[in-house]
């Protein structure tokens, strides 16, 4: 049996340390918990004590103790791509590609739902809930399914259609909401208190938050124990970029890796509340958004986790960009034409952002950079390239593939 070393839970703004219980933010500033760790032992054991596979080989560093409670649909050990065609069209002396549309949903959400899900099980819930643009949901619905709990899943009413099928089959209640995810999130994070639910939403759970982690875990093992210079993470309100940030610097304190990586934040510019107050130096403003390609993204109201993502980026000399859909969309096709990757918007807005810090050289071109593609492109919605179909006979179809392929 593989146990887990989590010790406690602490604040991340007065430090106030609690013990292992579910709770959502401190009683004393209303900060954010993280988990906490007993890094000696983790020291002591080295990078061997990881055993078996998915997220659940990182058991000791995540936060459920009973492995009868960790809920698997075999998420995790995604590839981490070496895209070389890529590279060399951007510049780039070595560029990777986490590809997280490999994961039983097709999005890096399944590793927060997998340890979210288990935890509502830890702490003895019957039924989750979640607030989600689409992916979240599907992959929390599914998770629920797999652990036999309920699940209340409120869903973007532009969801693609492939995600609403997703969750329509999944959850036990689908509910489709007007709007954006910020109108909805405020009211609904305050429900949480009353505890019908577990929280499975990306505001304050840090037991759900801790599951993607293990992204930063993987990057490090695929490369044999050692960071790239630059991750690319996605924010919408921050989830899978603090918790990469988080594993990373876990990895550096136990002396796992030598140094954490630079990170880099990126986001939709129809979306981008974290990157401009980057860019200003001041404090987040929430923004009015309407409506962006890359739905996972489209939170204009980061709340808490925004001034934890800019604090981070502060702290540790990152970088925050964004892009426009049209260059997402261009960033999609690239992927897909250069190195056969298939990604959504929302999965390859890191690509964008990556494309125009290099036009702009804000970065080091020959750093060895990870994107992190948070999606498939499976469960993409657009209208398909052509559906005109041609009637052959034999002579038209050896003029036709001569055309094509026999120029040399
Ligand atoms: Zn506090």
């Amino acid at each position: 049996m593989i146990s887990s070393h989590a010790s406690g839970l602490r604040c991340i703004g007065c430090g106030a340390a609690f013990t292992l219980v579910y709770r959502l933010e401190c009683d004393r500033c209303a900060g954010l918990l993280e988990l906490q760790y007993d890094w000696d032992a983790l020291a002591k054991a080295g990078p061997g004590t990881f055993t078996g596979s998915g997220i659940w080989r990182y058991a000791p560093v995540l936060p459920i103790a009973d492995p009868a409670h960790r809920v698997t649909l075999g998420e995790g050990q995604s590839p981490l791509l070496e895209c070389p065609a890529l590279g060399r069209r951007l510049g780039v002396r070595r560029l990777l590609a986490k590809f997280e549309g490999s994961n039983p949903t097709g999005t890096v959400k399944d590793r927060s739902s997998a340890t979210g899900v288990s935890a509502a099980l830890q702490f003895g819930f019957s039924a989750t809930s979640v607030v989600s643009s689409g992916n979240a949901g599907s992959s929390v619905a599914a998770y629920s399914a797999r652990a036999g709990l309920r699940s209340l899943v409120f869903a973007y009413e532009k969801a693609s259609a492939p995600k609403l099928l997703h969750m329509a089959a999944t959850a036990t209640d689908l509910v489709i909401y007007q709007g954006v995810y910020d109108d909805l999130i405020g009211i609904w994070d305050r429900l949480v208190e009353d505890r019908l639910f577990f929280d499975c939403g990306a505001s304050r759970n840090a037991f759900k938050h801790e599951g993607k982690k293990t992204l930063a875990y993987e990057i490090a093992e695929q490369l044999g124990w050692r960071a790239p210079d630059m991750v690319v993470a996605p924010v919408a309100v921050g989830e899978t970029f603090i918790a990469a940030h988080r594993g990373f610097a876990e990895m550096e304190r136990v002396g796992w890796i030598a140094r954490r990586p630079r990170m880099v934040a990126a986001q939709a510019a129809r979306a981008n509340a974290v990157t401009r107050a980057w860019r200003e130096q001041r404090a987040i403003e929430p923004i009015r958004i309407g409506y962006t390609v890359a739905e996972g993204l489209a939170a204009g109201d980061p709340g808490k986790k925004g001034a934890w993502t800019l604090a981070l980026l502060k702290e540790n000399g990152g970088l925050a960009g964004d892009a426009e859909d049209e260059e997402i969309l261009e960033a999609q096709t690239l992927l897909a034409r250069t190195e056969g990757i298939w990604a959504g918007p929302t999965g390859v807005a890191t690509l964008a952002v990556l494309c125009r810090l290099l036009a702009e050289k804000a970065v080091d071109p020959d750093a060895t950079i990870c994107v992190v593609l948070s999606e498939t492109g499976l469960k993409t919605e657009a209208p398909p390239p052509s559906r005109q179909g041609l009637a052959f006979d034999e002579a038209s179809l050896r003029r036709l593939v001569q055309e094509r392929l026999g120029r040399g």
